[in-house]
C-alpha cells in the first residue's frame, strides 16, 4: 500500500481547488461555514510555512442566484454576465473568511492564453511567487467574462485550470475538493457496487473510461476533467488527490496521510518546464506526419518537410501546432514554417525548399528541441 504520509506529509506548495458544488449550499447560496473551515485550515498550514494557492469556482453559481436566473443558462453571454456579477461577491466572502485569521487574499483571473504566451506565463509565475512571498493567499478563477467557450482559448473548467497552475508553479500537491468521495470505477450515484479507487498509479485507458459527464447544473467539471487534470499533474511531478469537501479538516487529514479520496501518483520522469509549456499551450493548427517521421521524432530528431503529409488550420512561424499521425495527436511543437509555406513544401526534400518557396528558413519544419511528445 502507498505510504501517503511519506508522500504527502512534506508537500510545501499546495494548490487547493474548491468546486462550485462544495462552495454553495443546495439552495445556491454561498456556504460560509465551509469557506471558514478552508480559511482556518489554510491559515494553520500557512503558519507551518507551507505555501497555499486556492482555485475557487462559484462565480457563475452566485451570479445565477443574484440575477435570479433559476438554472444554469445555456447562452454564453448570460453565463459570462453571471460570472461577472458573482466574482466580486465570491472574493468578498473569501476576503472576510481569511481576515478572521489575519490573512490577506489576492484575486487572479486567468484564461488559457495566460499559459500560451510564454512571456505572460513567466510573468504570472513571478506575480504568484511574489504574492506567496508576502504571505498573501492567491485565489484564482477563470476569467469567464472574456472567455469564449467554443474556441480553444478557454479552459472551461477549473479542474484543468488548477492543474495548469500547479504545474506552472511547480506545486507538490493539488487537492480537488468536490461533492464525490473520489474516483469510482462506475458512477456511484447509479451503481451501488461502484468501487472507490484509493490510488491511481498510472492513467490508463481503463482509468480514463471511469470519467463521466458533469455532475451538477452549476459547476462544469465531472470526473472526466479531473482525470485530464491528473494527466497534467502527472507530467509535472505533482501529486493529486480528489476528495469530498465534506470531510472534516480534509486538508489536514490528507497531509497526515489518511486514506481520504483518490490519490494520483506522479511520474518520476518530469518534463522540462519549457517542454511542458509547449505541451500545455494552445495550438493554432495541426501537422499530420507519416509513420517514419513520427518514429524519427520519438528518437529526438527534427521534423523535416519530407515527413509531412498534411496541414490543418492556419498558423504562423513560431506558433504551436499539434503533431498527428494515423489520426492520433502524439505531441506538440513550435513550427518554423507557416501553414501556407508548409502546404507548398509538404512531402518534399529539404534541398527543394529554396526552389519551391524562393527562400529557405530552415532545413527542418519543427526543430527537435521544440517538440514535446505525449507519453
Ligand atoms: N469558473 C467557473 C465559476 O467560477 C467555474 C468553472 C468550474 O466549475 O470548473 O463559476
Amino acid at each position: 500500500m502507498t505510504n501517503r504520509k511519506e508522500i504527502l506529509g512534506d508537500a510545501e506548495k499546495i494548490v487547493i481547488k474548491i468546486g462550485t458544488t462544495s462552495i454553495s449550499r443546495e439552495d445556491g447560496s454561498l456556504n460560509n461555514e465551509f469557506m471558514d473551515t478552508i480559511a482556518s485550515q489554510v491559515s494553520e498550514l500557512h503558519r507551518a510555512g507551507k505555501q497555499i494557492i486556492l482555485v475557487s469556482s462559484g462565480s457563475i453559481g452566485i451570479g445565477i442566484e443574484i440575477l435570479d436566473l433559476g438554472c444554469r443558462p445555456k447562452e454564453i453571454p448570460v453565463r459570462q454576465a453571471a460570472a461577472a456579477v458573482g466574482q466580486g461577491v465570491l472574493m468578498q466572502h473569501w476576503t472576510e473568511a481569511f481576515q478572521k485569521y489575519g490573512l490577506n487574499v489576492a484575486q487572479i483571473l486567468l484564461t488559457y492564453d495566460s499559459f500560451t504566451n510564454r512571456l505572460t506565463y513567466l510573468n504570472l509565475r513571478n506575480s504568484i511567487s511574489t504574492l506567496l512571498s508576502y504571505g498573501v493567499i492567491p485565489i484564482i478563477n477563470e476569467n469567464d467574462p472574456i472567455c469564449v467557450h467554443e474556441i480553444e482559448a478557454t479552459l472551461g473548467d477549473n479542474d484543468k485550470l488548477s492543474a495548469m497552475v500547479a504545474s506552472k508553479m511547480e506545486a507538490d500537491l493539488l487537492i480537488l475538493f468536490t461533492d464525490i468521495d473520489g474516483l469510482y470505477d462506475k458512477n456511484p450515484k447509479r451503481h451501488d457496487d461502484a468501487v472507490l479507487l484509493r490510488t491511481v498509479e498510472e492513467i490508463t485507458p481503463t482509468i480514463e473510461s471511469y470519467g463521466g459527464n458533469p455532475t451538477s447544473m452549476k459547476g462544469v467539471g465531472g470526473m472526466r476533467t479531473k482525470i485530464e487534470a491528473a494527466k497534467i499533474c502527472n507530467m509535472s511531478g505533482c501529486y493529486m488527490v480528489i476528495a469530498n469537501s465534506n470531510v472534516n479538516k480534509g486538508i489536514r487529514k490528507i497531509l497526515d496521510g489518511e486514506e481520504i479520496g483518490t490519490l494520483f501518483l506522479t511520474n518520476q520522469f518530469v518534463l522540462k518546464n519549457r517542454i511542458r509549456w509547449i505541451i500545455l499551450a494552445r495550438s493554432s493548427g495541426t501537422i499530420v506526419v507519416d509513420d517514419g517521421a513520427k518514429e524519427a521524432l520519438t528518437k529526438r530528431m527534427s521534423l523535416l518537410p519530407s515527413g509531412v503529409l498534411d496541414i490543418a488550420g492556419t498558423f504562423d512561424r513560431g506558433d504551436i501546432v499539434k503533431l498527428e499521425c494515423d489520426g492520433f495527436v502524439f505531441g506538440k511543437g513550435i513550427t518554423d514554417y507557416t501553414s501556407e509555406e508548409l502546404k507548398a513544401i509538404k512531402g518534399k526534400q529539404t534541398n527543394e525548399i529554396a526552389d519551391i518557396l524562393g527562400y529557405k528558413n530552415y532545413d527542418h519544419v519543427v526543430q527537435k528541441d521544440n517538440i514535446g511528445l505525449f507519453k
